[in-house]
């Protein structure tokens, strides 16, 4: 028996290091204002199809979509940003007091070929900030947060990459387009020429790399007004201190980004940890042309976890040996109060203290104490550290 490929079980240390972060995650959502949006795993294909671009990778070649028993033709969603401006739509959130912030959390699916941080089934952490009117300062904002996420996280030796679409991006793919056609690249820059020329800025093939070394630079098309914004950006992130560098190549490989796009790029994995943007255009194109401004990230929790060091998340583990019966109502309300300091637990198997403690020991659990009538009596307990067998007794009042 086994999974399916690209699907993974979340278990052991990585399951706890995934519980540890979510919590640290939702906390931190909850503390800057983010309201939680619990949406769908499905939706109807065409929320995706239509307004992620029909030549993105996500679109032409990773979406799960089945038809059901309706005839309708679902999707397991492989992001969040579409499914909530599908929600914002349906709720008209453009007449609603704004901004809103909003905060979701789960599974993804894409298929996408199975390798070390890329998988078929994986999670994200997904922040909006929707109708905010003050654009620049909404762009750093969310930049400032993603941040301070990453930093939260311990999510060591990352850069930030940054990038501004400019508007005329039609202008830009032309000439693009124009420049590709006639050179000798990868066979597959050379499918997604017609495609989805912008993804050939992202291609990691030697031949390709070199050919865009000459190729019309984003920046080029940028119009005054888009490059002073460029520079406020950079004065911003240096204020805050936020390493980062202009990628002309980030474009982030879907249709709806309209200004701003950046990614935290871990540079032992070589992979983005984390990406976004400005997407103004998302919300018009599926209402039939009402406004809501619009800035999103989101971060890949299984690359996060990749990148991230639990020891720096985990509590030191105390099980608690009950050795007298009569101790039993004393050693729960114990536990209780001790757990502010460890994860602290009431030893269940074993026959004597002697297998109490080796199983404490199985477990993995650094510290025990053995609490007994004397203890209580003494007003003390005794912690122990397996490992060296070094005793220290505390007052404890139970
Ligand atoms: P995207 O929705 O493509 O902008 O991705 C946002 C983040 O999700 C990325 O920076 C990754 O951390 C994560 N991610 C995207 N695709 C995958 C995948 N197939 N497996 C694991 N994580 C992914």
């Amino acid at each position: 028996m086994q999974s399916v490929r690209g699907f993974q079980d979340i278990h052991k240390q990585d399951a706890i290091l995934f519980d540890i972060m979510n919590a640290k995650v939702l906390s931190f959502a909850q503390f800057n204002c983010f309201e939680s949006l619990h949406l769908p795993i499905i939706e109807f294909e065409e929320i995706f199809a239509n307004h992620l671009g029909d030549d993105s990778d996500v679109v032409s070649k990773e979406m799960y979509s089945f038809v059901d028993k309706s005839d309708n033709r679902i999707v397991l969603r492989p992001e969040f940003t579409a499914s909530v401006m599908r929600y914002a739509v349906e709720n008209s959130l453009d007449k609603q007091v704004l901004p809103k912030k909003f905060f979701s959390f789960g599974p993804l699916f894409r298929y996408d070929r199975p390798q070390k941080g890329r998988y078929r089934q994986f999670h994200q952490y997904n922040f909006e900030i929707l109708g905010a009117s003050n654009e620049s300062h909404t762009d750093v904002y969310g930049i400032f947060l993603a941040s301070e996420l990453i930093k939260k996280l311990e999510v060591q030796n990352v850069i930030l990459n940054v990038n501004i679409l400019p508007k005329n991006i039609e202008l830009y793919k032309k000439k693009l387009y124009d420049y590709l056609s006639n050179k000798n690249l990868s066979d597959i820059s050379k499918h997604r020429l017609s495609k989805n020329v912008l993804r050939i800025l992202d291609s990691k093939e030697e031949c390709d790399i070199e050919i865009l070394k000459n190729a019309p630079r984003v920046t080029d098309f940028l119009e005054e007004e888009e490059l002073k914004y460029r520079k406020f950006i950079a004065e911003q992130l240096q204020e805050l201190k936020i390493d980062f560098e202009f990628n002309d190549n980030l474009v982030r490989g879907l249709d709806y980004y309209n200004s701003v796009v950046f990614e935290f790029i871990q540079k032992d994995l070589g992979l983005a940890v984390l990406g976004g943007g400005r997407y103004n255009n998302l919300f018009t194109n599926m209402s039939n042309g009402r406004t809501l401004p619009a800035f999103g990230f989101a971060a890949g929790v299984e690359r996060l976890m990749l990148a991230t060091n639990i020891s720096a998340f985990l509590r030191p583990k105390l099980g608690i040996i009950c050795a007298d019966e009569e101790c039993l109502s004393k050693c729960l309300q114990m536990i209780n109060s001790l757990q502010e300091m460890y994860d602290c637990d009431l030893i269940l198997n074993g026959s004597s203290i002697t297998k109490q403690i080796k199983k404490a020991d199985q477990l993995k659990y650094e510290f025990i104490s053995i609490i007994g009538t004397t203890e209580i009596q003494k007003k003390e307990m005794t912690i122990k550290e397996l490992s060296t067998g070094v005793e220290k007794i505390v007052k404890y009042d139970y």
